[in-house]
């Protein structure tokens, strides 16, 4: 019996556990399947896999599209997934510029943050190659003295519009799925009830989506709770799209997300799902390996 947990983020994007004790406890659930989902790059990904746990775990990464709030694209892959990476990268480094430039902009309004200790205070919180965000400045507006809160901080200089804000650097969905497919890796849809479309509207753009490639769909996530998740099902049945399923575990009881591995409580068919899934991930990693041996061979 396979128990899968395949969106979990740790504290190389916006969670707080390393991906060790993630794993960790992850293994205490009695989960056998599991992904590491960070925002916008593979580094607590990465990390699990290089530690070979005694579970299986899949490569991936969540990433924001710019096309609208809550449109979160999830790949998953085996392969090396060289171009993904690149795009991650680049993406990783325009964030650091959007830092430096919200950093700028609050020290025009008299706050003065180093730009060096914030990196600093980062990689001591997730690492070197974590990502980093408002919720880093925001905190170090706190620690600063600035703000009272993390609230205070985005409510009056860097939320959506206020005065240090900058807009991020985004893909957009019509870029991004091709670009996960081409790098081997499996396209699904994250948390569709996010995005808080009308059934109809819903899905249109799911066959929007699978016009694009779109392979999957995250039919278990809490999100989709109130709704019933049979509605997502027979959408990505429908659609012939793979179902997953994960809690999108960010923090012991943040009042947002799941807990580890909680929707094993409703996903009865996550067996012969997470096979289906495992055999697609098989025949993608076979089919980059032939297109790369056949790159390699023209020479
Ligand atoms: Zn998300
Ligand atoms: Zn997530």
């Amino acid at each position: 019996m396979i128990r899968a947990d395949l969106h979990l983020h740790t504290n190389r994007s916006d969670g707080v556990m390393s991906p060790e004790l993630l794993c960790h406890e992850c293994i205490q659930n009695g989960l056998t399947y599991i992904a590491v989902t960070d925002h916008d790059t593979m580094a607590g990904s990465d990390s699990l896999v290089s530690m070979a746990p005694p579970v299986v775990v899949i490569p991936a990464v969540e990433m924001s599209m710019e096309d609208m709030p809550g449109l979160h694209l999830l790949a998953y892959g085996t392969a090396q997934g060289n171009m993904l990476r690149e795009k991650l990268s680049y993406l990783a480094s325009m964030r650091e510029e959007r830092a430096k430039e919200m950093i700028r902009k609050l020290s025009v309004l008299g706050m003065k943050l180093s730009y060096r200790d914030l990196a600093y205070k980062r990689k001591l919180e997730g690492g070197q190659d974590s990502t980093i965000g408002r919720p880093h400045i925001a905190r170090a507006l706190v620690r600063a003295g600035y703000c009272k809160s993390m609230q205070e901080a985005f409510a009056k200089y860097i939320g959506n519009n206020k005065p240090a804000y900058v807009p991020s650097v985004r893909m957009a969905i019509r870029d991004a799925i091709p670009l996960v497919n081409a790098s081997g890796f499996i396209p699904v849809l994250a948390h569709p009830r996010e995005l808080h479309l009308e059934e109809q509207v819903l899905q249109g753009f799911l066959d929007r989506l699978c016009d694009l490639g779109l392979r999957g769909l995250e039919v278990y996530h809490p999100s989709a709770s109130s709704y019933g998740y049979e509605s997502l099902r027979h959408m990505a049945e429908e659609r012939h799209l793979l179902v997953t399923g994960g809690s999108d575990f960010h923090q012991e009881n943040d009042g947002k997300h799941g807990k580890i591995g909680c929707m094993m409580q409703v996903w009865e068919k996550c067996t012969e799902d997470m096979s289906q899934f495992q055999a697609e991930l098989l025949k993608m990693e076979q089919t980059m390996s032939i297109a790369e041996s056949e790159v390699r061979s023209r020479g």
